[in-house]
């Protein structure tokens, strides 16, 4: 299997939301389609909590991004979830980690709807020219809580969906403003409930003819039926591949906040020819030396020396890593479009080239 597959079939992505919506139990279920845990551990494992524990202690690399292979429609994918800083407060630090990514998942509660974390978020990702997709989660507390009526789920949901695009409207680059507004016909909004393991796009509710009063009567009846009709990990892992737009595609609308000056061709299309342009999303210091988490923009990434183009000096790039599965890996050579780990002298928000 090809460690790095072409720009277009390589996804980075990352997971955002206000405090206890969802975003831990959801990510479970997308990590689980990727191998990293067992599929029957998704919703219960909560990787996201060791994830965090292992910042606390670990190495960088393997704690700010998770990687992994997956199928779809017969080609392989390499999808790269980054980490989320938790705390919106350091703003700096999530638009850094929103660099690395093309798209961004938002989990937002169907009862609490779009709270102040979600806008923080949100107005982050848009200035970042990251791809909002949302996930109206924990929809079971509309039918189990509320005891919400059909229509009255449907009134919820849209207007979960109208303030969400209210705020797009509001902070989204003019150039992709209109093409961003989330709606269900579009594939950008996943119904879900991460607890019990389901979710579905419109596209799903529309081909199997299910309606949100089927919805209703199936908790009556047995729900576990909804997990096994529509899988939560196989809907998030769709349409992150469909939704999330390839490096090669996003790059061009996004590479202007890297870049000052006239842009140079292989940064605009990703391309893995010509010069080799590299961002450090993220610097700390291991045991007395500085490894980043960073990504390729053009050419590939080798160990050698490169020019900082925050202060001119030249650094030397030593070893080179990527995440493979759960496992870190040393390698020759990373790709234009794809995320690893380095020694290098560097700080966070640098750019090199
Ligand atoms: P995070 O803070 O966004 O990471 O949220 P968590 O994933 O930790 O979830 C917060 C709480 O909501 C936990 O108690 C979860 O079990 C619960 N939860 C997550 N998803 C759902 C859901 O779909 N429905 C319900 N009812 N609870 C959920």
């Amino acid at each position: 299997m090809d460690l790095f597959p072409e720009p277009s079939n390589v996804r980075n992505v990352g997971v955002a939301g206000h405090i206890d919506h969802g975003k831990t139990t959801l990510t479970d279920y997308i990590l689980a389609e990727g191998r990293i845990i067992a599929r029957d551990l998704a919703g219960k494992a909560r990787y996201l909590d060791y994830w965090l524990e292992e910042q606390k202690r670990g190495i960088t690399m393997k704690t700010t991004v998770m990687s992994f292979h997956v199928y779809h429609n017969n080609g392989m994918f390499l999808i790269n979830l980054c980490d989320t800083p938790g705390h919106v407060d350091f703003s700096g630090k999530v638009s850094r980690a929103f660099r690395l990514v093309d798209s961004v998942l938002f989990v937002v509660d169907a009862v609490e709807g779009v709270m102040a974390q979600t806008e923080s978020y949100l107005k982050l990702a848009l200035k970042e020219v990251a791809k909002p997709i949302l996930c109206i989660n924990k929809i079971d507390r509309l039918i189990l809580e509320l005891r919400a009526s059909e229509t009255e789920i449907f009134s919820r949901l849209s207007s979960i969906i109208r303030r969400f695009n209210e705020l797009i409207k509001k902070y989204a680059p003019p150039t992709v403003k209109d093409r961003w507004l989330v709606d269900p016909r579009k594939g950008n909004v996943i119904f879900c409930s991460a607890i019990h393991g389901w979710g579905f796009t419109y596209d799903q509710a529309m081909k199997s003819g299910l309606r949100f009063g089927d919805l209703i009567d199936m908790y009556k009846m047995d729900s576990s039926k909804i997990r096994k009709i529509f899988p939560l990990g196989e809907v998030l892992v769709k349409t992150i591949i469909e939704q999330c737009p390839a490096p090669n595609v996003a790059q061009e609308a996004r590479v202007r906040n890297l870049w000052r000056g006239e842009i140079p061709d292989e940064l605009l299309r990703c391309s893995r020819d010509g010069s080799t342009i590299f961002y450090v999303s993220k610097a700390v210091v291991e045991k007395g030396r500085i490894f980043v988490t960073g990504r390729v923009f053009a050419g590939e990434v080798r160990i050698g020396e490169y020019m900082c183009l925050n202060d001119g000096k030249r650094r030397r790039l030593k070893n080179l890593f990527v995440i493979k599965a759960s496992k870190i890996e040393t390698v020759g050579s990373v790709p234009a479009g794809c995320i690893f780990g380095a020694f290098i002298d560097a700080r966070s928000g640098e750019t090199f080239a």
